[in-house]
């Protein structure tokens, strides 16, 4: 048989998609040959230009996500490399458990729980969430199926993007402004130069102390250390964070808020939506062996 090319496993997979991947390739998991002509990594991997200088026979990197922040794509582009990632297989999960966030921060669901475990029974008054004005940054694929979810609740829905939509609902030109008209900050765009940090003590101020900023997109959105300030000073009411700074680091300050409601990134951690993005990065990887187009081709 011939030798199996190299592929270079940079993020930690399912069992299943590692060995899909080992029967098509030899998995290096460190110190990766000159040969290597594929990288598998995940939405938070990091290829730089370093990497991809390194590896003068690489030819594919695949996202076993859809967020590609991490990847250098004018390294890639220079030296003719492919990006894939796995878009609208996993848009549903984000939307859910964006939704779930903002409920449990409004409806004090995890502090309840954890003070019932405890033995309590007390009967806290939480805010009402229907109703509520709804800012989503990014009308996307995520942010409409948000934006989709949020409709039903009977408030309005607004968005920000880099232009507008044709959609019923209202459009900002710019965060600042949307979190100055939103009661609920939901961040769903790329992370990104044009989005570091752009969640910073202004927006914070404009969102106001009745206001809930949710982020299911990625930490790199968000002055951390100010999100963290609004919400102990109370400028802000509370907080649903699925990604963070610098993970999986945590602020120990945000794991006493009462406020806070915590997920360890797992905005697309299903069962089936895991089963489906493996499914598109072999569908990828295997189209690139064969000659064939790629079927979410970045670049
Ligand atoms: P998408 O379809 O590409 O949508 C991105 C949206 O963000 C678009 O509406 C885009 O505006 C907007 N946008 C981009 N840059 C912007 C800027 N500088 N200012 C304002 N708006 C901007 O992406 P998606 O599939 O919805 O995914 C969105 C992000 O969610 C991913 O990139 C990833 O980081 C994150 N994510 C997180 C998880 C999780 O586990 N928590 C899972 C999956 C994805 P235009 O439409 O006008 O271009």
């Amino acid at each position: 048989m011939a030798d199996l090319p190299d592929l270079y496993l940079i993020a930690d997979m399912a069992p299943d998609l590692v060995a899909a991947l080992e029967q098509r390739f030899t998995v290096h998991r460190s110190d990766p040959p000159a040969t290597t002509r594929a990288i598998c990594g995940g939405g938070s991997s990091v290829v730089d230009a370093a990497l991809i200088e390194r590896l003068p026979a690489l030819e594919i990197i695949a996202i076993n996500g859809v967020g590609y922040d991490g990847v250098d794509l004018n390294a890639a582009k220079a030296r003719g490399v492919r990006v894939t990632n796995t878009p609208d297989v996993l848009t549903d999960d984000v939307a859910d458990l964006a939704i779930g966030l903002w409920l449990a921060v409004e409806r004090r669901i995890a502090v309840n729980d954890a003070a019932m475990r405890d033995g309590g029974w007390a009967v806290p008054l939480a805010r009402r969430a229907s109703g509520r004005k709804i800012g989503i940054f990014g009308l996307g694929r995520i942010g409409h199926a948000i934006a989709k979810r949020a409709a039903p609740f009977g408030g309005e829905i607004l968005y920000t993007a880099r232009s507008e939509k044709p959609v019923a609902w209202r459009f900002l030109p710019d965060i600042t402004a949307l979190a100055a008209a939103c009661d609920v900050l939901i961040l769903a765009a790329p992370g990104s130069a044009g989005t570091q940090g752009i969640v910073d003590a202004a927006v914070l101020a404009a969102l106001g102390n009745e206001g809930v900023l949710v982020n299911v997109a990625r930490g790199s959105l968000v002055d951390q250390a100010a999100v963290v300030a609004a919400l102990e000073k109370r400028t802000i009411a509370g907080a649903g964070l699925d990604v963070f700074a610098d993970e999986p680091a945590v602020p120990d300050a945000l794991k006493t808020m009462p406020q806070v409601v915590l997920s360890p990134h797992q905005g697309s951690a299903t069962v089936e939506t895991r089963a489906a993005m493996a499914a598109l990065v072999l569908a990828n990887l295997d189209a690139h062996l064969g000659g064939s187009p790629l079927p979410s081709a970045v670049i």
